[in-house]
């Protein structure tokens, strides 16, 4: 039944059934450990027979809590919380590649990603190549080798905001015999769920919408359990694991074998758990995610459209304006709306940019997204000003580009703010 009901009711309920007495949110579990009454319960928990709590690196009530919604709410199988944005992504493709083999990914990616991709992986012999989200099949097809893992997208990809051609890629991924693995951060379960569109594993920055207060930094990776890991492509996967005593996880946990191998290889050993505290924050913030993503999505799309007839502004890129690259593939697979980031072009170029950034009294200028409040950048003269100008057009980095993450204040004191520092950047 819960299945069947509605994000919303999902968002708000989870998986959560207190008993009488017990209480009605699922409790901050402040505990390194959990205590057992008999070595044979304590033995299935390292023997992976039973996965009840032993030690918060590997699971804890609250996590799991937040774990079991999230799982829910992008229709999964389970899911795993990591302490960041980019430890999920970097345990979800360590999960299944290893020295010597390859991922293909879109170019369009959140900076740490691109970073991940461009300089740590090929350190630890893992080789990233990017493609043009825009490119045809074939041509995306010759960037694949017969070390390739899994294909790697954001949903909606920055700074371009270029909305993904799930059904493309879905389909290369399937024609290929890969999984594709999607960063959902900016569109949230709520806006789009990659599973139903043909991907295989969802990761988030917790940090963004999810969290919504900015209060604290993390990630997840939800497992959509159908991607079918046999035929000998991922021998991790099927062949006994031995450091469990040759157990296989296909063979044991079904449809869960890839989430519950990340959590008992990888998060073992690696350790990038989520403190209980900010599992909670998540989990809390789920509860009104929905709502939130309507508001964030309507104030960004007025704002789009209000900026798009200012004098003062040369362009404005939203998915949800007709005039975007990707406006058709919005509406194919955001309906509901385009969440809350846009970039514009200030006429004056840098230094209009800087006094516009200065002159928001509202808007604050911090490095973030996805927050309930409203917040501004301008990127060529703070996160890529070590860039020189050509270094910061071929990462997409105009000097006229300005990038709003829009709040859920109302839209109309949004536009004041934002006209009063349009018109004063202009003298
Ligand atoms: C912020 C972000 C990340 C990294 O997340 P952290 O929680 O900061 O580690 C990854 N992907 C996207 C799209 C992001 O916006």
């Amino acid at each position: 039944m819960k299945d069947q009901w509605k994000i919303e009711t999902q968002a708000v309920q989870g998986n959560y059934q207190p008993k009488p007495t017990e209480p009605r949110t699922p409790a901050i579990c402040q505990s390194t450990t959990f205590k057992y009454d008999s070595a044979d319960h304590m033995a299935s928990l390292f023997d992976l027979d039973c996965l009840d709590p032993m030690y918060t690196r590997l699971g804890n009530p609250t996590a799991g809590a937040f774990e079991e919604k999230i799982a829910m709410m992008e229709g999964g199988v389970a899911a795993l919380a990591t302490s960041s944005g980019q430890a999920a992504s970097a345990l979800a493709l360590l999960n299944i590649c290893q020295a010597g083999q390859h991922i293909v990914s879109a170019s369009t990616l959140y900076g740490g990603t691109y970073s991940l991709f461009a300089n740590t992986l090929p350190k630890m012999g893992i080789e990233v190549t990017f493609v043009d989200p825009d490119a045809t099949i074939d041509e995306i097809k010759k960037a694949f080798r017969p070390e390739t893992r899994c294909v790697f997208a954001e949903t909606i990809g920055n700074p371009g905001l270029n909305v993904l051609d799930f059904d493309k890629f879905g389909q290369l991924c399937r024609e290929m015999r890969v999984p594709l693995i999607i960063d959902n951060t900016f569109a949230t379960p709520f806006l789009c769920r990659p599973l139903e569109h043909g991907a295989n594993v969802v990761i988030h920055s917790t940090t963004k919408y999810i969290d919504g207060h900015g209060t604290a930094v993390g990630g997840v990776i939800v497992d959509g359990g159908n991607f079918d890991w046999s035929g000998g492509k991922y021998p991790e996967l099927t062949e006994p694991d031995s450091s469990y005593h040759g157990l296989r996880y296909t063979e044991k946990f079904g449809p869960a074998a890839y989430i519950v191998k990340a959590r008992a290889q990888y998060m073992r050993d690696l350790g990038a758990t989520p403190a209980p505290q900010n599992a909670f924050l998540f989990n809390h913030g789920l509860t009104t995610l929905p709502l939130r993503m309507e508001r964030h999505s309507s104030n960004a799309q007025r704002i789009a459209e209000y900026l798009q007839q200012h004098p003062a502004v040369s362009w404005v890129n939203y998915p949800g304006l007709k005039s975007h690259p990707t406006h058709s593939l919005a509406q194919k697979y955001l309906p509901l709306g385009c969440s809350g980031v846009l970039t514009f072009g200030i006429a004056g170029g840098r230094d209009a940019g800087i006094k516009f950034m200065e002159g928001c009294q509202l808007i604050a200028l911090v490095v973030h997204v996805g927050d309930a409040r409203s917040c501004v950048l301008h990127p060529a003269s703070t996160t890529h000003r070590q860039l020189s100008e050509e270094q910061q057009k071929a990462s997409g980095v105009a000097p006229d580009l300005i990038r709003l993450s829009i709040g859920i204040e109302h839209c109309d004191d949004l536009i004041a703010d934002i006209d009063q520092a349009l018109n004063s950047s202009q003298r």
